[in-house]
C-alpha cells in the first residue's frame, strides 16, 4: 500500500498520514499500482490550479435578457445552505481564496447567500464577490434575498458588513444596446467620460452643459465632487428617471417644437430642472419658469430660431 499526497509516499498508517487520509486529502492505493502513475495522477491533478470557486446559489431572475445563458433551464434556488457552506470550508481548505456568488439574480432571489459570504470571508478569502443586475440601485423600501432595507445605500452597507468585498454590475453596452438586450431600462450610468470644463465645473458631458452640476473644482477638492456625485441633483434626477417631470416645462415659444438632437433637449431639460431646483422654484410657478427658460435659452445660445430642425 502507498499513500499519495503531494510526493508517493510508503504507507505505515502513522498519525499524519491517517489525518490527511481522514481529511481527503491522501489516498491509499494498492502496491500493484505503479509509482510512476500515480506520480503522473499528481502532476496532472485537475484541482491544482483552482483559484476561485463561483457560487450560484439560484437560476431565478427578474429579468430576462435576451442573451442569458440561464433562459432555458430550470428556475430554481438552492435550500442546502449547508452543504454549500460545506463546500466553502473544502474549498477554502485547498487554499481557494476567491468567492464569487452569481446567478440568476442572487441579490434578489438567493436566500441566505449573505450568510455564505460572510462564512466565505471568515475563511480568510481575500475576494467576496457579488455579480447582480443592479436591479435594486435607485430602489427605496424593498426585500432583497429575504432581507428588507430602506435603500440601496443599505443594503451596499450590510453587504459589506457580511464581507461582501466587490459588487459587480452587468453592463452589456452603451444605454441603448443595455436596455434592448436585456429589454428593461437599466440603472442610469453616468457616461464613461467625464470632462472638467473651462469654467472648473466637473461634466459628464463635453458637448452641452447638461453635465453641470457634479461641482466645480475652483470650488471644492475634486475628490469631493467624485465622492459625492450620488447626492448631487443631476444625478439624481436622472438616476430617478426623473427629468420626464420636466419636460413640459421646456417653452416651446422659447426653443422652438423640435430639437434636432436628442441631446439637445436632455441638455435643455436637464438645465431646466437644476436651476428650479437651486432657486426654488415649483413646476406651478409659471412665472418663474419661464424666466428659467429665457435664462437657459441665453447660456446656450439656443432660441427658437436655432433651435427648430
Ligand atoms: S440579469 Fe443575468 S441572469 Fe438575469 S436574465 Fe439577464 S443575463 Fe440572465
Amino acid at each position: 500500500m502507498r499513500l499519495a499526497s503531494a510526493i508517493v509516499q510508503p504507507y505505515r498508517a502513522s498519525p499524519e498520514q491517517l489525518a490527511l487520509v481522514a481529511r481527503g486529502y491522501a489516498r491509499i492505493f494498492p502496491d500493484s499500482t505503479e509509482t510512476r502513475d500515480l506520480a503522473r495522477r499528481m502532476h496532472r491533478n485537475p484541482l491544482e490550479h483552482v483559484r476561485r470557486l463561483v457560487i450560484e446559489c439560484t437560476s431565478r431572475c427578474n429579468y430576462s435578457c435576451s442573451h442569458c445563458y440561464n433562459a432555458g433551464v430550470e428556475r430554481t434556488t438552492e435550500t442546502k445552505l449547508e452543504a454549500l457552506s460545506s463546500a466553502i470550508d473544502t474549498f477554502a481548505g485547498m487554499g481557494v481564496r476567491e468567492f464569487a456568488f452569481i446567478g440568476g439574480e442572487v441579490t434578489k432571489y438567493g436566500d441566505g447567500w449573505l450568510d455564505l459570504a460572510e462564512k466565505a470571508r471568515g475563511t480568510g478569502a481575500a475576494i467576496v464577490s457579488v455579480l447582480s443586475n443592479g436591479w435594486f440601485l435607485g430602489g427605496e423600501d424593498f426585500e432583497a434575498a429575504g432581507r428588507r432595507y430602506p435603500d440601496d445605500d443599505a443594503y451596499l452597507r450590510d453587504l459589506k458588513a457580511h464581507g461582501v468585498t466587490h459588487v459587480g454590475f452587468s453592463i452589456d453596452g452603451r444605454r441603448e444596446a443595455h436596455d434592448a438586450s436585456r429589454g428593461i431600462p437599466g440603472f442610469y450610468r453616468p457616461s464613461p467620460q467625464l470632462t472638467i470644463k473651462a469654467n472648473g465645473e466637473l461634466a459628464t458631458c463635453r458637448l452641452a452643459d447638461a453635465g453641470e452640476g457634479y461641482g466645480n473644482i475652483h470650488e471644492r477638492p475634486l475628490l469631493d465632487i467624485l465622492n459625492g456625485m450620488q447626492d448631487s441633483f443631476i444625478y439624481r434626477l436622472h438616476a430617478g428617471r426623473r427629468i420626464g417631470e420636466y419636460l413640459c416645462l421646456v417653452d416651446p415659444d422659447v426653443f422652438g417644437r423640435r430639437f434636432a438632437h436628442l441631446c439637445a433637449l436632455r441638455a435643455v431639460t436637464t438645465m431646466i430642472a437644476r436651476r428650479m431646483h437651486d432657486q426654488f422654484v415649483e413646476p406651478d410657478d409659471a412665472e418663474g419658469v419661464a424666466r428659467i427658460n429665457r435664462e437657459v435659452a441665453l447660456v446656450t445660445g439656443r432660441t427658437a430660431g436655432h433651435a427648430m430642425s
